[in-house]
């Protein structure tokens, strides 16, 4: 039998939570090391908006700089009626965001901004093909087992292990996360397509019909040669095992085709290929620690994406925590965990609430709470 490792942190998970909370765990000195189910990570096709408030973070592990290099810098968040075109709202972002909330914020595509931050992660405390499977809490560490079969004694369990945490699982116990009523599009469109509609598209904009029915589009390049959309659809229910199946041109032209603005219409003409996901959810957590297992991200508060700031949210977590445990050493987790905790529920759950609302930006409104946010600086008490 194997000699089982010994170390102080372990984080599970290396999605964009976990790969940050791994690379600000390191940049702060602890011996930290990330373990990811997956044998590797694709480049799926899918975009995401960074803010301000986690571009800041970024700038701490030295990613800031690269990232706006690659991503697209929309100078508004426009929200737009998806029939007449009408203007909803006109949100300042480009350089009034760099001036006023302290960085830019940039549209990206996710395999870019995951590979980033994976490509910073040393090699030797990044696990690929560590999917947990079994958590045993001791008197001085948990035993963690893998399906590699693989053990490891870890101080302290950083659960970054996504909706269906086995971290949350252990704490809270076995419980599906409900489905929310709710399906997303996504496609990266045919890029030439779209040129010759003629129409100059915006680098961010969000279509909008009755019952929130909507169509986010945005650029996810910063030298435009890449654009994508993301839908949100109520439907009465999800009825497929997978995660997402395919979609089609035809089922975005029954949906929205009907009467859409002409810059929608291009929008639909231009797809080629396009998948939907369920957009799954929880009720905000009674418990976001115990013992030596702590959550952060989608394992802790998972929300619909319509804000765009569920990974921002994952990411603030990882400096919070890691800030925390800066201030109190792993010996004091639970303090550290009680900090933590006390510095982010508040936010989390309002973003949580307001992104499963779909409300966000669609009236004129001054999002600098949570764009001017500093998870770096943010009192902790
Ligand atoms: P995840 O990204 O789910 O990562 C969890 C990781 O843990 C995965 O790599 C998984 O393989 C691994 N894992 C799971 N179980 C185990 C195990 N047992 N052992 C080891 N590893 C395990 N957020 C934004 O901020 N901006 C956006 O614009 C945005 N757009 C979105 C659009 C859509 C359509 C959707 C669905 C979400 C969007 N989000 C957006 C939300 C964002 O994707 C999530 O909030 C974010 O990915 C959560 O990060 P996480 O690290 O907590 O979890």
């Amino acid at each position: 039998m194997n000699a089982i490792d010994r170390i102080d942190i372990a984080v599970i998970g290396a999605g964009l939570g976990g790969a940050a909370a791994a690379a600000l765990l390191i940049e702060a000195g602890f011996e930290v090391h990330v373990f990811e189910q997956a044998p590797e990570f694709v480049r799926l096709g899918a975009g995401i908006h960074i803010g301000p408030n986690v571009m800041k973070i970024f700038r701490t592990i030295g990613l800031e700089d690269r990232l706006a290099a690659i991503g697209a810098h929309p100078d508004h968040w426009f929200s737009r009626d998806g029939m007449t075109g009408e203007y909803l709202s006109r949100i300042k972002l480009g350089d009034f965001a760099k001036r006023e909330y302290g960085a830019p914020y940039i549209t990206i595509h996710r395999g870019d901004l995951h590979a980033e931050q994976i490509a910073i992660l040393p090699k030797d405390r990044l696990h690929f093909d560590h999917g947990l499977t079994d958590l045993e809490e001791r008197e001085d560490h948990v035993l963690l087992t893998f399906a590699n079969g693989r053990q490891v004694a870890a101080g302290l369990v950083i659960g970054a292990d996504g909706i269906n945490s086995r971290i949350r699982e252990k704490l809270l116990g076995v419980e599906k996360p409900r489905f929310s009523g709710w399906i997303g599009h996504r496609a990266l469109v045919d890029m030439d397509k779209l040129r010759a509609t003629g129409l100059d598209y915006e680098r961010c904009v969000k279509w909008w019909w009755d019952q929130s029915r909507h169509i986010m589009a945005y650029a996810t390049k910063g030298d435009g040669s890449e654009y994508y959309y993301v839908t949100g659809v109520p439907v009465d229910s999800w009825d497929h095992n997978a995660g997402f199946v395919d979609s089609s041109r035809e089922e975005m032209e029954a949906i929205f085709g009907a009467g859409a603005h002409p810059m929608v219409r291009g929008l639909i003409d231009a797809t080629t290929e396009v998948t939907k996901w369920p957009f799954w959810n929880r009720d905000p957590m009674s418990l976001w620690s115990q013992g030596r297992l702590c959550l952060l991200g989608d394992a802790c508060h998972p929300m619909r994406p319509h804000m765009a700031q569920g990974a921002c949210m994952a990411i603030e977590d990882a400096a919070v925590l890691t800030r925390a445990l800066s201030l109190t050493g792993t010996e004091d987790y639970r303090t550290a965990f009680r900090i933590y905790e006390e510095a982010r529920r508040e936010r989390a759950t309002k973003v949580q609430t307001i992104s499963n609302a779909n409300t966000w930006l669609k009236q004129p409104e001054d999002p600098a709470w949570v764009y001017a946010y500093d998870p770096m600086t943010v009192p902790l008490h």
